[in-house]
């Protein structure tokens, strides 16, 4: 068996900052979709280019076009300890589709880590990052506000779905990076 780790939380909550340390300690693959994204944008791919104007504008690219790419990572990685998932699933349907994904070969989702953090706090640290990163959709006020829109009504509701699973898991993400990072590892040992 495989374990199936979420990463779940807002844009700018610190998913990707704390995977690393995670994949690192427990021998996961780490699987960003943003990343993913981002790496076909770079490479100049057709899939790059639709995704580009979405993730400009703060909107969602197509389910199916994320769960190619996280069912592409799957198969490549038969003998890892197991995957945590970065930024998906970020809509109910690609809940689902996961699950079903996974029921096919017998797996299951392990455990939901949430990382809490308010709005006002996700801006702030979006903008510091933009200077840092210089990602085109942590440039613009209005691409920031859409994705936290996008957020509240697309991807919040998987909270309620995960809550009812029993394996959804919340983790106060405001802090220092080591003071969240400690919280999220003692949260990890539990699994
Ligand atoms: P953040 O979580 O900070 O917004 P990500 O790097 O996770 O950053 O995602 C950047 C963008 O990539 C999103 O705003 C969205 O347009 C697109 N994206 C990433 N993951 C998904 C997904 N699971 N489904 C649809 N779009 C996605």
């Amino acid at each position: 068996m495989q374990k199936y780790f979420i990463m779940f939380g807002p844009p700018g909550a610190g998913k990707g900052t704390h995977a690393a340390p995670m994949v690192k300690r427990y021998h996961l693959k780490h699987i960003s979709t943003g990343e993913l994204l981002r790496s076909e944008i770079a490479a100049g791919t057709e899939l790059g280019k639709q995704a580009k104007a979405l993730i400009e504008k703060g909107e969602l690219v197509p389910d199916e076009v994320v769960e190619g790419m996280i069912a592409g990572v799957f198969a490549a990685n038969p003998d890892v300890k197991g995957f945590l998932l970065d930024g998906f699933p970020r809509t109910v349907q690609q809940a689902i589709d996961l699950d079903e994904m996974l029921e096919s070969r017998d797996e299951y989702v392990t455990g939901v880590i949430s990382l809490m953090i308010p709005d006002e706090v996700i801006k702030e640290r979006i903008k510091g990052r933009a200077l840092i990163e210089g990602r085109a959709d942590d440039a613009n006020d209005e691409t920031i506000a859409n994705r936290i829109r996008t957020y509240h009504a697309k991807t919040e509701p998987l909270i309620e779905v995960y809550k009812q699973k029993g394996i959804y898991h919340e983790v106060d993400a405001v802090g220092t990076i080591p003071e969240v990072e400690a919280r999220v590892m003692a949260l990890m040992d539990t699994f």
